[in-house]
């Protein structure tokens, strides 16, 4: 059976006439899609997630065999707040009675939205970032698979109640870890500018080469002032981005370097993609764990909170790398 669902799905990259191509929800991003997948039961059919670990979806346009996945789904769940900036045409024509297309950030009140001072007017999409906001995408997505699958309505309730609980106490172990770095070396400095909500929450100052999209290239101005900025503060290490070109870190460390100091590149904080299914990073609690750990252990923090929080999921987090591998692999990998 496993055999041969694998074999059709290498034959072809078009929907056969019985459709097995075909996705019962497709998500963009993995943060999207790994919530998802915990709500949903195995029989409900595939949550097939768009947009790969390590892409950035920022950049990411949809390719044929996304269009076709998501216009046979019988829901779309999208981060929105225009992270997936170059699919908003698409979600907004894929959006149908009956089958609708979701940005599961709707429910977040404007006032707890970040509007970088970029001149766009747009606010920051990164809120997957601070635990307790990510958290208020769950009823969104609770909501719309009950609607679209309403013999499964008890399921999503029981599995929110589960998943919820997780994510304050995930929020608690990131707060916890941030706040015991030392504060002279309580900053974090990145490629692009996807912290701000994080920093917001967990009480540390970020800075970034990059504005909070990937778009524009970094400029010499924005190297120098962060370079000054090491060499002030002393700071051990600065931080790569798993869906983000390093070269602007790099062009930091020569630097530091050149002005007779040391800094560390250290990496990769999984910013706007999941880890390879599996790994730590996979999931939305192992990424942030992840990142929190990296982030703690580099600048002279405790991971004591993480490593509890991470030995009372057990169960859980396999439930979760269990439904992931389900997933078959979009065509053409
Ligand atoms: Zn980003």
């Amino acid at each position: 059976m496993g055999l041969l669902l694998t074999m059709s799905g290498c034959a072809s990259s078009a929907p056969n006439a019985s459709g097995s191509r075909t996705a019962a929800v497709v998500a963009t991003t993995g943060m999207v899609g790994d919530l998802v997948q915990f709500l949903t039961p195995p029989d409900l059919g595939r949550v097939a997630v768009l947009i790969r670990p390590g892409v950035d979806p920022h950049l990411y346009r949809a390719t044929r065999a996304d269009l076709l996945k998501v216009f046979d789904a019988r829901l779309v769940f999208y981060s929105g707040l225009h992270l997936e900036g170059r699919m908003d045409a698409l979600f907004e024509r894929a959006n149908r009675p009956g089958r609708p297309s979701l940005p599961v950030t709707s429910q977040i009140p404007h006032e707890e939205l970040i509007f970088p001072d970029d001149g766009f007017d747009r606010p920051d999409p990164h809120v997957w970032m601070d635990v307790g906001l990510w958290r208020s995408t769950v009823p969104v997505m609770v909501g719309g698979l009950s609607q679209a699958f309403p013999q499964f309505q008890t399921h999503f309730a029981e599995r929110a109640q589960v998943l919820e609980p997780l994510l304050d106490r995930l929020n608690s172990a990131v707060g916890e870890a941030m706040a015991s770095i030392p504060e002279k070396q309580r900053l974090l400095i990145t490629s692009h500018d996807a912290f701000a909500y994080f920093s917001r929450m967990y009480k540390i100052p970020v800075e970034s080469i990059q504005g909070v999209t990937t778009d524009s290239e970094p400029g010499v101005a924005d190297i120098d002032r962060i370079v000054s900025l090491i060499c002030d503060r002393q700071l051990p290490a600065i931080f790569t981005e798993s869906s983000v070109n390093d070269r602007g870190l790099r062009a930091v460390t020569e630097g530091v370097r050149a002005r007779g100091h040391r800094v560390e590149l250290v990496g990769p904080l999984y910013t706007d993609a999941l880890g390879e299914p599996g790994t730590a990073a996979g999931t939305y609690l192992g990424m942030m764990v992840a990142n929190a750990r990296l982030i703690a252990s580099t600048l002279g923090g405790s991971t004591t909170p993480l490593d509890a929080l991470e030995t009372d999921m057990m169960p859980e987090k396999n439930h979760v790398t269990t439904a992931r591998s389900v997933t078959t692999r979009t065509a053409g990998v």
